[in-house]
C-alpha cells in the first residue's frame, strides 16, 4: 500500500519548487520568465523561480541586461488531478475539496 506520492492518511503532498537564488531555500511564489537574444532564439522562454524575497534582486538581474521578459505567480500542478493552481499551497485545492466535501451527509 505505497502509492507514490500519497501519504499515510490520504493526502496528496505537493512538491514545492525551490526559489533559484542561490543559497535560497524558501518555496518560490514567482517565476521570472526571460531569454538572452545573443544565445536563444526568440520564441525561447528560460524560467527562473523566486520567493518573495528574491523576486526584485534576480528580476533586476535579468532587467539590466534586457533579459526579463515578464514575472508571473508560479503554478503548481497536482500530480493526482492535474488541477493547476497559483503557489504556494501544501494540498490541492481540488483533490482536498473532494476529500473533505464529498458525500453530502452528515451524522
Ligand atoms: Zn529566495
Ligand atoms: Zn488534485
Amino acid at each position: 500500500m505505497n502509492e507514490d506520492g500519497v501519504t499515510a492518511d490520504g493526502v496528496n503532498e505537493l512538491e514545492e519548487v525551490r526559489c533559484s537564488a542561490k543559497g535560497c531555500h524558501r518555496g518560490a511564489v514567482h517565476v521570472l520568465v526571460w531569454n538572452n537574444p545573443k544565445v536563444h532564439a526568440p520564441d525561447r522562454e528560460k524560467t527562473w523561480v523566486a520567493c518573495d524575497d528574491h523576486r526584485q534582486s534576480l528580476a533586476d538581474h535579468l532587467d539590466v541586461r534586457g533579459f526579463l521578459l515578464r514575472v508571473e505567480p508560479l503554478r503548481v500542478t497536482c500530480p493526482t488531478c492535474g488541477a493547476s493552481f497559483p503557489a504556494p499551497q501544501s494540498s490541492c485545492p481540488v483533490c482536498d475539496g473532494l476529500r473533505t466535501g464529498s458525500c453530502g451527509s452528515r451524522e
